[in-house]
Order: structure tokens, then C-alpha cells, then sequence
């Protein structure tokens, strides 16, 4: 910060300065790209144009709303949240505070499925469960390019954001979203299904970092008391769903590989593996 810290009084530099000090004190671990992020959103100019002058001045409309931002984030408020938007795998999207916010975890859902059909053209119908964001499914959608999505969440404010993110990415006609839950409203058969479900044991809720315990939504977070209570549901209808060379791909917690994969099992299906995520978790359950 201190390079910014001698730049005049109302300049981006003081203002970065000081809010890096703020966001440093409050243990946020990336103080100065925070402060960064917050003040070209606020300005709505890129980082590279606050780097270039840190003497010009910010604008009182600016100021303002970047204080506000700064107090949220202070708060807890997850950045994703605050500038509203969140980058997940070549995409940009929206997020509200209707849906989990994307993570690179769960790109590996999209590395699976790519291994598994290097054919790209031969994924015509993909399923998404739980949307949320639409992630996922538009991540995929992007990969596959003959394919048409369905995308499927509980909460009607997802299915409308992942609508308005399809959009955004150029893909909202190559897909639908519905407000409904899991498959029961759904008929047909789907080459790939995709899903991270809410997984965690609704007592372990509590312990998640408070970015997340007290931010993001607990219908996308909590699994019931043993994490698995959404594994029973798409167990009861993956079979109905896939088509004959159909896969699934699956979210799964920490440590969930054994308990999901028997449950797919005790179902019918066939579990051939799981791919890890970059931290070396079992984070994608192959069906
Ligand atoms: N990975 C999320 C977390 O760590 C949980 C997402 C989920 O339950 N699907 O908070």
C-alpha cells in the first residue's frame, strides 16, 4: 500500500491505500487486489486505468458507493456478492445472493465431462440439477456445441439469474431454465447430467468459514444431517434420465466419494470414478 499512501488526498491512491489498510486489519488475505477490485468496480473503470494515474481524483458518486462496498466487505460480504459478478471457467457471470457463488473447484465437473466425451458433437441434450448460477451448465454448453441445456433449481430467483447468465454469455438460445425440483418436472433423456447439489451436514453449517455460513444461501449449502439428502434424490431419478450412453457427473464434499457412489449403486447406475479437484479431493463423481 505505502507506494499509494503518499498519492493526494480524494486520489485512487489514497483511496486504495486506505482501504487496503482497512481490509488487512479485518485479515481479508488479499488486501490490495481487494481494494483494487472494489474501486474500479465503484468507478467502473478497469484496474489497469486505477494503476495508470493514482493521483486522479474520485469522483463523490464513486466514493460513496465504494464506501458502501468497503463496509459490506468488511461485514463479510463475499466479493462476489459485492460487484456482482464472478468468473467460472471461460465464462463471466452474475451472482446474487439467490445462488452459491461459482468456484474453481468445481470446474473439474467440466473436465470430467470433457474426458468423457471427446467427441464433442455427440453431446446433444445436457441436464443441469440445481443450477444455481447456470454455471455449470453454461460452462458446458460452451464446451459442447451442438448440445441444447435444461437447467433446473429450486429457488425461482436462480432459475431467472442462470436465464439472464445465459444471455450474458451468448448461449440463451441454446438453453431453458426451469424453477422446480430436482427432476420431477422433467421427461426425456439427457447424454450428460451435471450437479453439485447442497452436500453439506446441515451441523457442519455452522463451522464453514462466515463468508459462506453467513452469506451464501443455505438451500444451496445444506445437505441434511448426513450431507447425502440431494444424493437420494438424483439416485431416484438418474436412471430415468440418462440416456443409454448417458453420464452424470456429480459434485461430492470432502470424503462423500464412498457413501454417494454406493448410493448410485444400491440405484442401478454404474460408478466408474471420480475425478479429483486442484486440491486433490475427490470432487467429481463419475455415473
Ligand atoms: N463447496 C461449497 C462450500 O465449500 C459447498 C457447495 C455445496 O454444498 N454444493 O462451501
Amino acid at each position: 500500500m505505502s507506494g499509494f499512501c503518499a498519492d493526494p488526498e480524494g486520489s485512487v491512491g489514497a483511496f486504495l491505500c486506505r482501504a487496503g489498510q482497512h481490509l488487512r486489519a479485518a485479515a481479508i488475505p488479499q488486501p490490495r487486489m481487494e481494494a483494487r477490485m472494489l474501486l474500479s468496480h465503484a468507478m467502473g473503470v478497469t484496474q489497469e486505468a486505477l494503476l495508470r494515474d493514482p493521483r486522479a481524483p474520485v469522483p463523490g458518486a464513486a466514493a460513496a458507493h465504494f464506501a458502501e462496498m468497503l463496509r459490506r466487505r468488511l461485514d463479510g460480504a463475499p466479493m462476489a456478492y459485492l460487484t456482482g459478478s464472478q468468473g467460472f471457467w471461460t465464462l463471466d457471470l452474475a451472482t446474487s445472493p439467490d445462488t452459491l457463488i461459482p468456484r474453481a473447484d468445481t470446474e473439474a465437473l467440466i473436465e470430467a465431462a470433457l474426458e468423457l466425451f471427446p467427441e464433442r458433437a455427440a453431446v446433444g441434450r445436457i441436464l443441469d440439477l440445481g443450477t444455481g448460477t447456470g454455471a455449470i451448465l453454461l460452462a458446458a454448453l460452451a464446451e459442447f456445441p451442438a448440445a441444447f441445456g435444461v437447467g433446473v433449481d429450486l429457488v425461482p430467483g436462480a432459475a431467472a439469474l442462470a436465464a439472464r447468465n445465459a444471455r450474458r454469455n451468448a448461449l440463451g438460445e441454446r438453453c431453458a431454465f426451469l424453477a422446480g425440483s430436482w427432476a420431477e418436472a422433467l421427461a426425456g433423456r439427457f447424454d450428460l447430467i451435471l450437479s453439485n447439489p447442497p452436500y453439506i451436514e446441515s451441523a457442519a453449517i455452522a463451522g464453514l468459514m462466515p463468508e459462506v455460513a453467513r452469506h451464501e444461501p443455505l438451500s444451496a449449502l445444506d445437505g441434511g444431517p448426513d450431507g447425502l439428502v440431494a444424493y437420494r434424490a438424483l439416485a431416484g431419478c438418474l436412471l430415468r434420465l440418462l440416456a443409454p450412453e448417458g453420464r452424470a457427473v456429480l459434485e461430492l464434499g470432502q470424503g462423500q466419494e464412498p457413501a454417494v457412489a454406493a448410493l448410485m449403486r444400491d440405484a442401478g447406475l454404474r460408478v466408474p470414478g471420480a475425478r479429483q479437484d486442484l486440491g486433490g479431493i475427490a470432487r467429481a463423481l463419475i455415473v
